[in-house]
């Protein structure tokens, strides 16, 4: 594997600085290998072979044959599902059947989006006498793209999917702790053919190679997905060049049960929607609600499904993995230590497995009781396995909850009231409701985005392919 390269302009080179970063295994904290330091002068040539390719044989390809790349790049992924599932759980310590879901997901990106590139269609509108007006969808031009390290390999194709489809040339960053299915994902694409220039990736840091991509100032959109503070970063370097951004950032998202719900079914989900990828999911469910008449009673049972939650190395395939890197670890650790000290009780804790090294980076699962509303429980992304239960008084009160933090990217709601799923789905402030259920992360046709801090601009479905294209207006005057 090209693994210490970028790929630019169709061609694997060493960075401009030949340097390289270590790569380590979230389960051990063992070096696995290294990556690419790529920095400013290599995304300046990446951005200049992304202006050729477009304005080049890649800008002129048609739908149909932009789509079928696609296609045969979402087949291809699929003919290297394991070699591609073992790498995404060696690289971010996440298990084997989430790594594996991961690239199945990836797959169906760009079969999904490969499908659509020749669907993209414009409108025509009624206007004056004597005109005829019609609206052309067209590409945005070169796109930069900087992913985060949760998801790579789900990141790249649902970034690179829709931006490929509608005809972008792309400059992709990856994250620097873990990125290896990206480079692998990058070869697969070369094989298949895409013209030289249209994909192109720069590993390396954020402050290096991120900064770089997101002040340059021949990018025409700036797709990011990563933390809320490293958004408004790039919003403002985007701005010096009137650059527009799609900004993918956290959550805290709801998961609120109401005392009509169908508690086993609800119990299943809830411990998923957290502990899925160990709480390294923007959209994880990290606030359960629960009406204060079954609170007791859905505690009891929801602590002893969490009793039982596992944590241990990627290989094990157990409930939860590590997290990502040490400093996430003691992020984590210091969430639940300030918790201990405000005296806030642990309703239930699973384990980490007696097998799992001790270098590895793990958290026992951890579920708190009745947390104070504006405790950081309650309101901050952990990004780890913990879940804060609050109970609520009624549905005004659910709702104010709901719409109580910062941001806005996802809820769930278990009530069999249809009335009440209707009014609880307008009421929330979010870019998906789930009624009786909870997504995190899936659902490669669901249009996806936050509201407030989560985020602007929509990902994922054929939203996104509006986000990569840009609306042109013709107007004939044929008399
Ligand atoms: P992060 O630090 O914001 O990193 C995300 C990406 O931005 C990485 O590629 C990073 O590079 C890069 N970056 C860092 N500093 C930069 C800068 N100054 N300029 C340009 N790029 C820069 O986020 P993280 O800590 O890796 O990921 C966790 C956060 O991401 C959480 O808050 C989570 O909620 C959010 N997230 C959101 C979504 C979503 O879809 N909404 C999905 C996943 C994660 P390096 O890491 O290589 O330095
Ligand atoms: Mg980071």
């Amino acid at each position: 594997m090209n693994s210490t390269r970028v790929f630019i302009d169709g061609h694997w080179a060493s960075p401009t600085s030949g340097e390289i970063l270590d790569m380590v295994a979230p389960s051990t904290g063992e070096k696995i290998g290294t990556i690419a330091r790529g920095a400013a002068a290599d995304i300046d040539m990446a951005v200049k072979a992304a202006r050729r390719a477009f304005e080049g044989p890649w800008g002129q390809m048609a739908a149909v044959d932009r789509g079928r790349l696609l296609s045969r790049l979402g087949q291809k992924i699929l003919e290297h599902e394991d070699e591609l599932t073992a790498l995404e759980a060696l690289d971010t310590g996440k298990a084997l059947k989430l790594a594996r879901n991961d690239i199945k997901a990836v797959a169906r990106y760009f079969e999904f989006y490969g499908g659509a590139a020749d669907k993209l269609h414009g409108e025509t509108i009624p206007f004056l006498n004597g005109y005829q007006v019609m609206i052309l969808r067209e590409p945005r031009g070169v796109t930069g793209h900087i992913i985060p390290w949760n998801y790579p390999a789900q990141m790249f194709g649902r970034t690179l999917g829709p931006a490929l489809a509608a005809g972008n040339a792309a400059v992709l960053k990856p994250a620097e702790e873990a990125c290896l299915s990206c480079i692998r994902l990058t070869e697969l694409a070369a094989e298949v053919g895409f013209p030289d220039g249209a994909i192109n990736l720069v590993p390396g840091l954020g402050e290096e190679a991120g900064a770089a991509l997101s002040s340059h100032p021949d990018i025409d959109l700036i797709s990011f997905t990563g933390s809320p503070e490293v958004g408004v970063l790039i919003q403002k370097a985007a701005a010096e060049n009137h650059v527009p951004c799609v900004l993918e950032l956290g959550g805290k998202s709801p998961q609120i049960v109401f005392a009509d719900a169908d508690h086993g079914k609800a119990i299943e989900t809830i411990v998923a929607a957290l502990v899925q990828n160990t709480g390294q999911t923007c959209s994880a469910g990290s606030r359960v609600l629960i009406e204060r008449s079954i609170y007791d009673q859905f505690m009891t049972q929801l602590s002893r499904r969490f009793k039982n939650l596992r944590a241990g190395p990627h290989q094990m395939d157990l409930d939860c993995g590590p997290v990502i890197s040490k400093v996430q670890q003691e992020r984590v650790l210091g969430f639940l230590e300030r918790a201990r000290a405000d005296n806030i009780e642990i309703a239930a804790q699973g384990e980490v497995h007696a097998g799992a090294s001790d270098g590895g980076y793990f958290v026992p699962p951890t579920l708190f009781r009745l947390v104070p509303r504006d405790h950081e429980l309650a309101r901050e992304e952990v990004f780890g396995p913990v879940l804060a239960a609050i109970p609520f008084d009624d549905e005004a009160d659910a709702i104010r909850l709901a719409n109580g933090t910062d941001f806005g990217l996802i809820a769930g709601v278990w009530t069999d009231s249809g009335a009440r799923q209707m009014r609880m789905a307008k009421a929330i402030r979010a870019g998906q409701v789930y009624i009786n259920g909870y997504g995190a992360g899936g659902g490669i046709e669901l249009p996806f985005g936050g509201f407030k801090k989560s985020g602007h601009g929509r990902e994922k479905g054929f939203e996104a392919l509006r986000e990569f294209t840009v609306a042109k207006t013709v107007v004939f005057n044929h008399g």
